[in-house]
């Protein structure tokens, strides 16, 4: 009897770990045709448009390349796409330089508006590839979205990257997501875009748009407590993948934010992580789970953005992909 029991015991840890396992790369939705390198380093407040670029810099040149697989054949989005989550008349006035193509704050270029047409498309890229393969840990470095609105775009944000990938998902597969955004500024896209297209009530429930409030300790308290709302979403099975965004402008050195000082801002890197290896085991397997970068500002030095972004890619891919013996008994 105690032998069975001892063999029952094996099999359920071999079980948990089968179930929390996933493959050790990032899967990451990359290419040099979604950044722009005109006029952003000169005339832009906001260097996101080439953040994709620095960030993969940095990677190739760390120890931590051969944690990273690059997917670099998916295509752009069609001007059409961008219909799902904004009028005719913005999107026609950004891609032909006319009326309100400068609301989103940033330079704009040719090279501007094609890097936009593979930002919104690699975020929409890596969430399908999460959802068809939920082992693997996907990556979009992609940022400039969550301000924008139907009409227009809107702090450094030019379309709803979100809200479109979420829709298109919707549509293609009848699944819903939700999007933990811990950039420091609240992601008013989602919320914008309710009355735009309603559907977007389904693709995206209404508490499944977090934001985090409060400072340190309190900020992640916040986080933890709707993050327990997101799981109940997803055991009802009305959530079926989550996308991670920890903008590193919720750092409190952040030039324009800033709730979490570094050891409570990785800390929630390490709650979120934590949660979906729980929620995994308790639905059976991986929840399909994709990262995004989102804001981050410091004129002093950049690299500091650059280094809290990588910090937390880091340790989420360590603590969902790097499951012990001893986490999955
Ligand atoms: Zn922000």
């Amino acid at each position: 009897m105690d032998e069975f029991i001892g063999t029952f015991a094996v099999n359920i840890n071999l079980k948990h770990k089968q179930l929390m396992q996933r493959k050790q790369t990032i899967s990451t939705f990359y290419t040099d045709k979604q950044v722009c390198f005109d006029s952003i380093r000169e005339h832009s407040y906001s260097q996101s448009p080439l953040k994709p670029y620095l960030l993969m810099q940095k990677i190739e040149r760390s120890e931590l390349q051969t944690h990273f697989e690059v997917h670099s054949d998916f295509p752009p989005f069609k001007q059409e796409e961008f219909l799902l989550a904004h009028t005719e008349e913005y999107v026609s006035n950004f891609f032909n330089k006319t009326g309100n193509y400068r609301s989103n704050g940033i330079p704009w270029s040719e090279n501007l508006a094609t890097s936009v047409t593979y930002t919104n498309s690699a975020i929409y890229h890596a969430i399908k590839h999460s959802l068809e393969h939920p082992d693997q840990l996907c990556f979009a470095p992609v940022s400039g979205m969550h301000h924008a609105r139907p009409t227009s775009g809107q702090g450094f944000c030019t379309f709803s990257g979100q809200v479109i990938a979420s829709l298109k998902l919707y549509d293609e597969l009848g699944v819903s997501g939700a999007w933990l955004d811990l950039d420091g500024h609240f992601g008013n896209s989602i919320e914008d875009s309710r009355g735009f297209d309603p559907r977007i009530n389904k693709a995206i429930p209404w508490d499944c748009n977090v934001n985090p409030i409060g400072y340190n300790e309190k900020y992640l308290q916040d986080f933890k407590f709707k993050l327990e709302r997101v799981k109940r979403r997803i055991l009802e099975g009305k959530v079926h993948y989550v996308v991670f965004a920890h903008g590193a402008d919720s750092h409190i050195d952040d030039d324009l934010g800033g709730q979490c000082d570094t050891a409570h801002w990785i800390a929630c890197a390490e709650l979120f992580s934590t949660w979906v290896n729980e929620v995994s085991l308790e639905i059976g397997k991986p929840l399909p789970v994709t990262l995004a970068l989102f804001g981050g500002y410091r004129k002093d030095d950049y690299n500091i953005v650059l280094d809290l972004h990588l910090a937390s890619i880091e340790r989420c891919r360590s603590i969902m992909c790097e499951v012990t013996e001893a986490q999955a008994a």
